[in-house]
């Protein structure tokens, strides 16, 4: 592992702890224009989380709905400490549109990303700028600056480390977690999802093989908190064994159900009666269409 020269390495222990803050978006409707094939319903709630010190502040991920963005801009600021760094996780709009506005608002904060994430935006920011739009009209952010490639695998926060780690599979790839061993956290992107249908609809059946591996990964770092992309604004992000274990078991229970279906609607009625308390029900619904798309027009 590497070390980005830019930032201090600490020396001693800080004598402030660092903590997370977590700030949830709305809970939009979508999608903002009827669309064959694009039921209606809501996108999940998306998280953004301050990691923050005794100055400063580093962002992971940006969001992207102009209201939250400001909402989150105000937070940042009523901090009173310098914000650093913002950090994407991976390559979905949701959670970097917002690094536009944010840029605006703190001209020496540094965006960043690995490398291959950064690559993946380029290649999927046409297409994602189209469904974005599509799912969100006027309230989305219009595509802008990119992350610059992060330099290494670590970020300080007044001396602590967070480490990022790139995983093979979450909803999508390249992605990446990022670890904060002073505080027992892992900022998990899209890899867990917090009693919200997780997206299985943007890969493929190995894919989400994989995406099983990258739960051991963050089981293995045994934190005492994980905040995942997406979660019910009233959830809690310190009940991480059921987070792992239903993230888990709603993957293979998936995996499971997905050759035997029927069409979509069979699968949807399988995956919301085994877990009828999860959120956000417009998931699963774009899931298993795409899914039982891609497996019927594959025969
Ligand atoms: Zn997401």
């Amino acid at each position: 592992m590497t070390t980005d020269t830019t930032s201090t390495v600490p020396t001693h222990a800080p004598a402030v702890p660092i903590r997370a803050t977590v700030f949830v978006s709305r809970w939009p409707n979508v999608p903002a224009v009827e669309f064959p094939g694009i039921p209606d319903g809501t996108f999940s709630p998306t998280t953004a989380i301050l990691i923050s010190g005794e100055t400063e502040v580093v962002l992971i991920d940006a969001l992207y709905l102009k209201d939250d963005v400001q909402d989150l801009g105000d937070l940042i600021e009523r901090t009173g400490k310098k914000l650093t760094t913002i950090y994407i996780t991976h390559d979905h709009q949701d959670h970097y549109l917002g690094i536009g506005p944010l840029k605006e608002r703190f001209p020496d904060v540094k965006c960043v990303a690995l490398p291959h994430v950064i690559e993946s935006m380029k290649e999927t920011m046409d297409m994602q700028t189209m469904q974005w739009n599509l799912l969100f009209g006027d309230a989305v952010i219009p595509a802008g600056p990119l992350p610059e490639p992060l330099d290494g695998h670590t970020l300080y926060v007044d001396g602590s480390p967070l480490n990022i780690i790139e995983v093979k599979q979450a909803d999508v790839h390249p992605t990446t977690i990022v670890h904060i061993p002073d505080i027992d956290t892992v900022i998990a992107g899209d890899s867990i999802y917090n009693e919200i249908y997780p997206m299985l609809g943007l890969s493929t059946p190995a894919e989400w093989q994989d995406w099983l591996d990258t739960i051991d990964i963050v089981e293995k770092l045994q934190p005492k908190m994980i905040v995942c992309g997406h979660r019910r604004p009233d959830g809690d992000d310190y009940a991480v064994d059921t987070m792992i274990a239903q993230t888990r078991s709603y993957i293979q229970d998936f995996i499971a159900a997905f050759p035997a279906a029927k069409d979509a609607d069979d699968l949807i009625a399988t995956m919301s009666a085994k877990y009828p308390n999860h959120a956000n029900l417009w998931t699963l619904q774009f899931s298993a269409i795409n899914a039982i798309a891609a497996r019927d027009g594959a025969q």
